[in-house]
């Protein structure tokens, strides 16, 4: 299999990548369009005016596009009353319907809704635990999409609806895992084979997503399907999102992350943020990402290097002598370097200091020659910071500036320097839960390429308590550090039949000192089990007020109500020695 190229990455000022255009409705997507918001209602299709009074909340908060549960046909059919309604009110919004597993509810949403969104893990053959399929068998699969898919096509051609390709980490055919495995490249390759055939029936109106809930998978992911696209014909509008980033400050930095990655890389159409919240609450995060990125700073130096020094599509970090515990094969550090230290000029820029010792590092213990080198900008790269026992603090300014200090740390890998690099990230932002998402949008995308070695949040309010709760989660939701446990908890929606913002809300206050165990909270069992993908526990709901738990992918308590669910979560933590007392 060939990594594809990843040049368009990587150029000399930032532009957007330049993509089909999509109609939604009247709503475009891609091409010179700007980039839509949207989100998704958590309430029972069925229950007409809860829905329509959540939609109108949703636009009214800023959604451009509305997605809808359709479980079944009855589901997908009601779409059309739920649409009636909406245009009484007067909404007009393009509704897109969310399936999985039934073609038949496809087919009947394509004909009512504006966009379809499907799962090719879902339109496969079922799986039969085979791990090696030979290329005859392969290409007979492909041909039995092409023929489960041509009525949906069909239809859609008919009545001018999209279709989103939506390949979600977890839930890969066994066909695909037997190629690929379950990785970034085998979520690619699963969307393109959609495209290819509905290519080849002559449908060109798709919209693609590649999600998971580890924001590296989803960021790889996404950037191998654009590589692929490029390389085998159109590129077509691509949809962002972190699936089950959970609530809460946590899920808005780990969406910030994910998001802002390829924002970043100047790749993205429609974002939809998914909060284990109500719905309306997503959009104020996703108009702070659009905006980030919609007017980049045109002043951004880029440097493009004559080889590209990281592969977009792995992790690995760049590597860096150990100064003081920090750079090395140490974790991500969090720094509090107080403003007196770097002071702020009127500009709000960072002041003075190259080459000083600082004297109150944190108390970290440090040598003759331990320097820091700070650089305000591109140009200040041209300091002579080669030698030991430095780090490297790379200041950014207000403006986004993560291509500039992506292109600052190439030229320290072009040459040879491997000093660790801290980046500082200085912000006015009044709102706390903003700055943390812009906080994570600016220095997540460098931490998600293994380029950083730490970080230091900078504010004229705001308490070191938050700043370094702030950064801890940065460095947690790019996988640098673990430091407390992960939550996975999807966002809800008409499938959920128990109250899972309490059940979140709860969880994690009784759990949240097991760092390092991965937690999924999800809302039902025909698509949680295989969207929290390497949780450690599941806590899904298997029914009305009923949860079944997981231990890793099996199910071990099943139907347990929930107002005892909780309780046996723990039980089952204690049991499998995995508890520590708070
Ligand atoms: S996992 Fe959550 S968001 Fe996904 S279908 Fe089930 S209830 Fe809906």
């Amino acid at each position: 299999m060939e990594l594809p190229e990843f040049d368009f990455l990587f150029r000399e000022r930032f532009e957007r990548l330049k993509t089909r255009e999509v109609f939604v409705g009247d709503v475009g997507i891609g091409g010179n369009n700007p980039i839509r918001l949207q989100s998704m209602t958590s309430v029972d299709t069925m229950n007409t005016s809860l829905v329509v009074q959540q939609i109108q909340r949703m636009v009214n908060a800023g959604s451009e596009l509305v997605r809808l549960t359709a479980q079944g046909v009855r589901e997908a059919e009601h779409l059309a009353v739920i649409k009636a309604r909406l245009n009484e009110v007067g909404y007009n919004v393009p509704l897109i319907a969310d399936i999985h597993y039934s073609p038949a509810a496809a087919e009947a949403a394509a004909r009512v809704v504006e966009k379809v969104r499907i799962n090719p893990g879902n339109y496969t053959d079922r799986n039969t635990g085979k791990s090696i399929y030979s290329d005859t068998e392969y290409d007979g699969a492909v041909d039995r999409i092409r023929e489960k898919m041509a009525p949906l096509i069909s239809i859609c051609k008919d009545h001018g609806t999209a279709i989103r390709i939506g390949s979600n980490h977890g839930s890969l055919s066994e066909r695909i895992v037997s190629r690929y495995g379950d990785t970034p490249m085998g979520m690619a390759y699963a969307a393109l084979e959609f495209i290819q055939v509905c290519e080849s029936l002559g449908y060109y109106n798709m919209v693609v997503s590649m999600k998971a809930s580890n924001t590296r998978i989803m960021v790889q992911a996404t950037r191998i399907m654009v590589a692929l696209m490029h390389k085998y014909g159109s590129v077509y509008p691509l949809h962002l999102g972190v699936t089950e980033a959970g609530e809460g400050e946590d899920g808005r930095i780990r969406s910030a992350v994910g998001i802002g990655t390829l924002l970043a890389d100047g790749i993205g159409d429609t974002i939809r943020v998914s909060l284990t919240e109500e719905p309306e609450n997503e959009l104020p995060v996703a108009r702070t990402l659009r905006d980030l990125f919609a007017s980049p700073d045109m002043e951004e130096l880029f440097y493009r290097p004559a080889k590209l020094p990281i592969n977009p599509a792995e992790y690995n970090r760049r590597e860096t002598h150990s100064v003081c515990g920090i750079g090395g094969v140490n974790p991500g550090v969090v720094l509090t370097l107080s403003n007196s230290d770097f002071p702020m000029n009127p500009e709000g820029k960072l002041v003075g200091k190259e080459g000083t010792i600082v004297s109150d590092f944190m108390g970290l213990p440090k040598s003759e020659g331990d320097t820091i080198a700070l650089l305000r900008d591109v140009d200040s790269i041209k300091l002579p910071v080669k030698g030991k026992g430095e780090l490297i603090l790379l200041a950014q300014p207000f403006s986004m500036a993560v291509n500039s200090t992506r292109s600052a740390i190439f030229r320290l890998i072009e040459r040879g320097d491997t000093q660790p690099v801290i980046l500082c990230y200085n912000d006015n932002e009044p709102d706390e839960e903003i700055y943390a998402v812009k906080a994570a949008a600016h220095l997540g995308p460098l931490f998600i390429d293994g380029l950083a070695d730490g970080l230091d949040l900078l504010h004229p309010s705001l308490s070191d308590e938050v700043l370094c709760r702030i950064a801890y989660g940065i460095l947690q939701a790019t996988r640098s550090r673990i430091t407390a446990t992960e939550y996975v908890s999807c966002p809800s929606c008409g499938r959920t039949k128990y109250n899972i913002q309490q059940a979140v809300k709860e969880i994690r206050s009784k759990t949240s000192h097991l760092a390092g165990l991965t937690i999924g909270i999800m809302g039902c069992i025909v698509n949680g089990p295989g969207e929290m993908a390497d949780a450690d526990y599941g806590y899904v709901g298997s029914g009305n007020g009923v949860i079944t738990l997981f231990r890793g992918k099996h199910p071990v308590r099943k139907n347990i109500p929930e107002e005892n669910a909780v309780q046996e979560l723990i039980t089952l933590i204690q049991e499998d020695g995995r508890w520590i007392e708070p």
